[in-house]
C-alpha cells in the first residue's frame, strides 16, 4: 500500500482504525482511505463505498487445536483478532452464518480456542507461519484444506473526491508487478524467522530454568552456612584472642572477669576468693636477665598455677607481671600447699637455673561474702584484693595478706561445718539436748524442746547459731533436722517402752519446707517406724516461716495436723507476729518468746503488752507456752496471767538425756 501511494504520489500516513468497523469507519471523516476491503461495502449510515484495484492477494487458513474435523463455513464459529475486524466484515458478508468473534491478541484467540469458545482461528497463511513458530503454540493445527483466497483493496467512500483518489491510486497500484508483490510478501511473512521472547524461553525451558533455579538457591544456601560458620569460628577466634593471655594461656583480663563472674553465679555456696598477685621487682629480672627470662618466668608461673586449679576455678594474666587468681580455699592447709605447690618453685625458678635472683610473690587476698554471690562484682573484688596486694609489697614482711581476715576465719568455719556435718552425723559428734517444759501451777514436766548440740572434732561445742544458719545456706539443715527427728523417735520409743508416754517438740528449719518435701508423710513414717503415737510429736514452726511462705506453710501445717501431730508457732512475738497470720495459720500452740521483751526500755509497757497476748490468744482458743522464762517474778507474772506453761532457765536449762532420763 505505501509503495502503491508512492507511485501514485500521495503522502501517505498509515492509522489504525478507531470505529469497531471498517463500515462505521467509512461514516468517519478522519481517513481518506480504509483498508482492507475485499468488495465494496455499505457504511453503516447506508453510504455507498468505492473501492481500488487488488493490492494483494492473501492466503487464509483455520487453526484448530490438534487435528480435527470443522464444521462446514456457515455453521462455523471462528476467532480472530481484533485488528482484523476489516476481514470479518468481508467474511461474515461472504458466508453468511459464520459466527466470528474478534479478541485483542493471538494468547486471547488461542486461550479461546482451547476453552471451547470457538471452533478455530482465522488469519491470513503467512501470519501462520510465523506465529506457529512459538513453542507454546506447538500443538496448533493449519487445516490447509479450509484454505481460501481474500483480496485486499483499498476503499473510501463513493464521492467525487473518493472516485478521484481511487483513480490515482489504482496508477501506483498498477506499478508492482507480480515479482515485487511476492517479495514484499515474503519479506513480511514467511521469510522472517519468529522472535523467540522471554516467554517462550521460559516455556522451552521451563524445567533447566527450575533446575538452575533450585541449584542457585542451593548454592546460595551453602554459601550463607559456609559464610556463617566462617563468621562464627572467626567470632570464637576473635573471642578466644580477646579472652586469652597469648603469652602465657591464662584468661585475659576480660577473660577472667567473665569466667569469674560464671562460676561464681554457678557455685554461691563455695568458698572462694580472689586473689591479686604480682611479682615484686619484676622490672629488676627484666633489666638484669632480660626479657625473654622475664617471659619464662611468666609462663612457668601461669603454667605451675594452672596445674593446681580446678574446672571451677580460674586465673587470668591482667597486666605484665600481675595476675588474678579466683580459688576456692578454705582453710590453712590449702593455702600451704598452693605455697609448696606454686610459690616455692616459682621463688627458685632462677635459683635452679644456677641464677642468683630469688623471685619473690605478693599476694593480696579478699575472701567473698554472701552478698558478693548475690551481688557479682569482680572489679570490685579484685580492687580490694590489689589493695592488700600493695600493702604487701610495701610492708616486706608476709608473701600475703587478707583483705579480710575476719570472712576468712568465718569461711573456714563454715567449710570446717558443711565439710564435716556427715562424719558428725556419723560419729555421733550431734547430741539431742532436751529442755523440760514446766506446768507451773503443779511444777510437772509436761514435756520437753529438743535441742540440737554439736561437740565438733576441730571448733569444739558449737552453739546452734553458729551452726545452723550455715546449714540453713547451703541447704544442708535438713540433714540435721532429720537425724535430730530421728533420735527423738528413737528416745520416745525407749521410753514408751518404760511405759512412760512422752511429748517432745521438734524444730523445723523453714528450709526444711519445700514444695516438692512432704514433711507430714517423713514426720508420720517415723512413728511407724518407731512404733509412736502422732500427738507425741510437737512441731515447731518458727514465725518468720509463715510470712515468707504463707501458702506452703498452711498447707504444711494443715496437712500435720490432720496427720495427728500439734504444731506450734515457734518465736511468737520476735518476729513479725502479723495479726494477720494468727488468723489463717492453724495452728495448735503459740510459743511465745519472753526474749522480744528483755532490752526493751519499759518494763509497765511489757507487762501491758504480755497480759494483751495472752489475753487474745486465750479468746482465740490457742494453747500457749512461754519460753525463755528466766526468773521468778516472769514466772509469777505468766502465771496471773493465766499462762503456766513455761520453759526456760529457770526451771532448767537444755541437759544430755541421761540428765533428762533422771527427771521424767
Ligand atoms: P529455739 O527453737 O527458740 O530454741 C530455744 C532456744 O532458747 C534454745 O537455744 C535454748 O537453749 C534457749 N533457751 C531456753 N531457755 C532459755 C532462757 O531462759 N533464756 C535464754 N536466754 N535462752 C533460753 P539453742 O539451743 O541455742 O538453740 C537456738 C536455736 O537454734 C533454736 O531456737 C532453734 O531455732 C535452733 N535449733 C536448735 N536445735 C535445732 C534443731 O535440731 N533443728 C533446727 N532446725 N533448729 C534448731
Ligand atoms: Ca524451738
Ligand atoms: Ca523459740
Amino acid at each position: 500500500m505505501k509503495i502503491a501511494a508512492d507511485e501514485a504520489g500521495f503522502e501517505a500516513e498509515f492509522v489504525q482504525i478507531s470505529e469497531p468497523s471498517v463500515k462505521d469507519a467509512l461514516d468517519s471523516d478522519k481517513y481518506d482511505i480504509l483498508m482492507p476491503f475485499g468488495s465494496a461495502i455499505e457504511s453503516t449510515s447506508g453510504k455507498k463505498s468505492v473501492i481500488s484495484e487488488n493490492i494483494f492477494r492473501t492466503p487464509f487458513t483455520l487453526v484448530t487445536e490438534g487435528k480435527r474435523d470443522i464444521p462446514p463455513f456457515s455453521n462455523l464459529r471462528v476467532g480472530m483478532l481484533h485488528s482484523q475486524k476489516g476481514v470479518a466484515d468481508t467474511i461474515r458478508s461472504l458466508y453468511p452464518g459464520i459466527v466470528i468473534i474478534t479478541y485483542d491478541n493471538v494468547d486471547g484467540c488461542v486461550k479461546a480456542l482451547r476453552n471451547n469458545e470457538v471452533d478455530a482461528l482465522l488469519h491470513n497463511s503467512f501470519f501462520w507461519s510465523y506465529i506457529l513458530q512459538k513453542p507454546a503454540y506447538e500443538n496448533l493445527v493449519v487445516q490447509p484444506s479450509s484454505m481460501f483466497t481474500m483480496d485486499f483493496k483499498a476503499g473510501t467512500a463513493d464521492t467525487p473526491d473518493g472516485r478521484a483518489l481511487i483513480e490515482r491510486l489504482n496508477k501506483g497500484i498498477k506499478q508492482i508487478n507480480e515479482t515485487k508483490r511476492q517479495a514484499i510478501t515474503l519479506d513480511y511473512t514467511s521469510r522472517r524467522l519468529y522472535k523467540y521472547d522471554v516467554s517462550d524461553f521460559f516455556y522451552s525451558y521451563w524445567l533447566i530454568i527450575l533446575l538452575a533455579v533450585l541449584l542457585f538457591i542451593a548454592v546460595i544456601i551453602i554459601a550463607v552456612q559456609k559464610t556463617r560458620g566462617l563468621l562464627k569460628e572467626n567470632e570464637e577466634k576473635i573471642q578466644k584472642l580477646i579472652d586469652e593471655d597469648p603469652l602465657t594461656g591464662v584468661l585475659s583480663m576480660d577473660g577472667f572477669r567473665k569466667r569469674a563472674e560464671e562460676l561464681i553465679s554457678e557455685n554461691p555456696n563455695a568458698p572462694y576468693f580472689l586473689s591479686y598477685n604480682n611479682i615484686r621487682d619484676f622490672k629488676y629480672i627484666n633489666d638484669k636477665l632480660g626479657r625473654v627470662a622475664g617471659d619464662d618466668l611468666l609462663k612457668f608461673w601461669a603454667a605451675r598455677s594452672m596445674e593446681f586449679i580446678d574446672d571451677e576455678e580460674a586465673i587470668g594474666r591482667i597486666t605484665a607481671d600481675r595476675f588474678a587468681v579466683l580459688r576456692k580455699i578454705a582453710s590453712d592447709e590449702e593455702i600451704l600447699a598452693d605455697e609448696k605447690n606454686v610459690i616455692i618453685p616459682v621463688r627458685n625458678f632462677f635459683i635452679n637455673q644456677g641464677k642468683d635472683i630469688n623471685v619473690q610473690l605478693c599476694s593480696g587476698i579478699y575472701v567473698l561474702t554472701p552478698a558478693d554471690f548475690v551481688d557479682i562484682d569482680v572489679d570490685h573484688m579484685l580492687d580490694l584484693a590489689r589493695i592488700t596486694e600493695k600493702k604487701v609489697r610495701q610492708n616486706r614482711e608476709q608473701s600475703y595478706l587478707f583483705y579480710n581476715p575476719d570472712q576468712w576465719v568465718k569461711g573456714k568455719k563454715a567449710t570446717d561445718i558443711i565439710n564435716n556435718l556427715p562424719a558428725a552425723i556419723k560419729d555421733q559428734e550431734l547430741q539431742v539436748y532436751y529442755q523440760p517444759q514446766v506446768n507451773y501451777n503443779t511444777g510437772e514436766i509436761t514435756g520437753a524442746e529438743a535441742l540440737c548440740r554439736w561437740n565438733h572434732g576441730k571448733l569444739g561445742h558449737l552453739r546452734p547459731s553458729e551452726f545452723i544458719p550455715i546449714l540453713e545456706n547451703c541447704g544442708l539443715i535438713f540433714d540435721l533436722d532429720k537425724y535430730v527427728w530421728d533420735r527423738v523417735c528413737q528416745d520416745l520409743k525407749k521410753w514408751n517402752e518404760r511405759g512412760h508416754h512422752q511429748t517432745v517438740s521438734v524444730n523445723v528449719s523453714r528450709s526444711d519446707i519445700r514444695e516438692d518435701r512432704d514433711i507430714a508423710k517423713i514426720f508420720s513414717s517415723l512413728i511407724q517406724k518407731y512404733n509412736l503415737s502422732p500427738d507425741q510429736l510437737h512441731i515447731e514452726i518458727t514465725e518468720s516461716a509463715y510470712v515468707e511462705n504463707s501458702e506452703l506453710l498452711i498447707n504444711t501445717a494443715n496437712s500435720l495436723r490432720e496427720h495427728g501431730f500439734k504444731v506450734e508457732m515457734d518465736d511468737f512475738g520476735s518476729g513479725y507476729s502479723s495479726l494477720h497470720m494468727l488468723k489463717e495459720v492453724p495452728v495448735d500452740r503459740i510459743k511465745l518468746d519472753l526474749h522480744f521483751l528483755k532490752d526493751s526500755g519499759d518494763p509497765e509497757k511489757s507487762h501491758i503488752i504480755i497480759s494483751c497476748v495472752i489475753k487474745m490468744i486465750n479468746a482465740l482458743g490457742i494453747d500457749l507456752i512461754t519460753e525463755g522464762v528466766e526468773t521468778t517474778q516472769q514466772a509469777r507474772f505468766l502465771q496471773s496471767e493465766g499462762a503456766v506453761e513455761m520453759q526456760g532457765y529457770y526451771f532448767y536449762k537444755p541437759m544430755p538425756i541421761e540428765e533428762f532420763e533422771k527427771l521424767i
